[in-house]
């Protein structure tokens, strides 16, 4: 494995040209608090942004405050929100979420990790949403796209989130771990697909080591530095 300082320069880089290509990356769910990006956010599992958006604006307008949502009838809930999928999960996670808000945050959403990921349905990437979007805390969020991203640019060879997460953290700054979350996010929308990577079109190939992308063109612009012996050495072969 390359050593720490190489492996930072090259999620450097990788910060650089996410930065040019979507200097406005944000939040795709609508939402004008806390509360409500906390409740877009638990219907966003499984389900396009879109289609939460269509959903919310009658929600939060039926639901006002975490009082109103931990009163919900579940039924009624459900049929809000059915379209969103895992709608039975989704509406019992959120009243027993908003339970606890009123109980014990006096009916504000927490604004730290501990806090936060104890309640029914907030997981780290909830979590971490809530967090940089609603309180300005720096945070990582793994969802599929950024952890797929994160392993086709070699920041990390883990699957598991929380362990993606971790690795993001020892080469990100701290301050860029929101905006890069949304970045990773618009790349893997709108080039980095799941099925078809579209490396040809990718402006990020010029330092992009393409892992696990069978069908990765041939790298004729690998980066290339030369150490201090004046050899040639790349930046991602092992
Ligand atoms: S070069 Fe290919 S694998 Fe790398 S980020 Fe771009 S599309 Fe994804």
């Amino acid at each position: 494995m390359k050593s720490l300082s190489i492996r930072r320069a090259h999620a450097r880089r990788v910060v650089r040209e996410l930065t040019k290509l979507y200097p406005d990356a944000h939040c795709a769910l609508d939402y004008q608090n806390s509360l409500q990006l906390l409740i877009a956010t638990i219907l966003s599992a499984q389900c396009t942004d879109v289609r939460v958006n269509m959903v919310t604006p009658a929600l939060f307008a039926r639901y006002p405050d975490a009082a109103a949502f931990a009163q919900a009838n579940q039924a009624d809930l459900e049929r809000m929100i059915q379209s969103t999928g895992f709608f039975r999960t989704k509406a019992k996670n959120i009243i027993a979420c908003c339970k606890l808000i009123v109980e014990k945050h006096g009916g504000k959403v927490p604004a730290t990790m501990e806090e936060l990921n104890p309640l029914p349905g907030v997981g780290r990437k909830t979590a971490n949403v809530i967090l940089g979007n609603a309180f300005d805390v720096p945070g990582i969020t793994v969802d599929t796209h950024v952890g797929r991203l994160s392993r086709r640019l070699g920041l990390t060879v883990e699957e598991d989130p929380a362990k993606v997460e971790r690795d993001l953290m020892e080469l990100i700054p701290r301050k860029e771990w929101t905006m890069f979350s949304h970045r990773m996010i618009f790349h893997g929308r709108q080039v980095c697909h799941a099925r078809k990577s579209n490396c040809e079109h990718c402006t990020l190939i010029k330092i992009c080591p393409c892992i696990g992308v069978e069908d990765a063109p041939a790298r004729i612009t690998r980066p290339k530095k030369v150490n201090a012996a004046n050899k040639p050495e790349t930046m991602f072969e092992e």
